[in-house]
């Protein structure tokens, strides 16, 4: 009897916090969460937007190793974090003003992870988040992952963040999600055409070394529109879509939300 008055106890606690989560828990991972409407929630130590239909999102970074705590209503929700393992791609032989880029370039560069950092900080109220994305291009291979080590002449660089599609220059580039666009560049040092998109609640999409941008900054896009060409502008080694998925400054994996095999 006692045992059976505890269980029915911890049922009515636990139900009445009771949150769903939509993605795995494991390192570069999109998750979206669903809780009562109105519920204060908390992602490690963040206070983050919840919305009127009781939604919120956040990620998990490349290199997480701790615990994730939720925290709905002041109730804790531990998680584990699984690690996973990132290929490493080694490329020597490479001309040196490839590897480190020529100084007269750092101010420049500076200032354009600048401009890319405040676009990632938006925090706005839009809800585009809660559908799912759809691939920017059909059918094409992905010849780069997230996560990837890069070490060039034997130096270790920036792993890759981003999804990297092949396809030829001028193919149509469709948006993955509807979206605000929140910053439209057309030759950034490193990235070359650069558009980032505002999905509501911190998160946001960002699409690289695009030929031609054909959307203006502030305007709505829809899913699967198109908003531009693939290109080899910036930093490529040749035509390509590169995709980056971010909450806030945290950079996540695009593999995570897309339909991909
Ligand atoms: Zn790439």
């Amino acid at each position: 009897m006692r045992i059976l008055f505890s269980l029915i106890f911890l049922l009515i606690t636990t139900s009445s916090f009771a949150a769903t989560f939509n993605g795995e828990f494991i390192q570069g991972s999109f998750i979206l969460g669903k809780t009562e409407p109105g519920s204060e929630v908390f992602i490690d130590k963040k206070k983050i937007k919840v919305t009127s239909d009781g939604y919120f999102a956040f990620g998990l970074g490349r290199d997480r190793k701790n615990d994730i705590i939720i925290t709905i209503n002041k109730k804790k929700i531990v998680k584990k974090v699984y690690k996973r393992e990132y290929k490493i791609q080694r490329i020597d032989g490479l001309e040196e003003k490839k590897v480190t880029p020529p100084e007269e370039v750092y101010e420049r560069i500076k200032r354009e992870n600048k401009w890319i950092g405040k676009a990632r900080a938006i925090n706005s109220d839009l809800t585009y988040f809660t559908k799912n994305f759809i691939l920017p291009i059909e059918n094409s291979i992905i010849t780069g992952v997230y996560g990837s080590q890069r070490i060039l002449n034997g130096k270790p660089k920036w792993p890759h963040y981003g999804l990297d599609f092949a396809a030829k220059e001028g193919t149509k580039i469709k948006a993955m999600l509807d979206g605000i666009v929140t910053l439209v560049e057309p030759d950034l040092f490193y990235t070359g055409g650069t558009l980032i998109f505002d999905h509501g609640h911190g998160i946001s999409t960002l699409y690289m070394h695009m030929e031609k941008v054909l959307v203006k900054k502030g305007q709505t896009v829809r899913q699967g529109d198109v908003i531009g060409t693939v290109g080899s502008t910036g930093r490529a080694t040749g035509a390509h879509l590169d995709v980056r998925l971010n909450w806030f400054d945290i950079r996540l994996d695009p593999a995570t939300v897309l339909d991909i095999k």
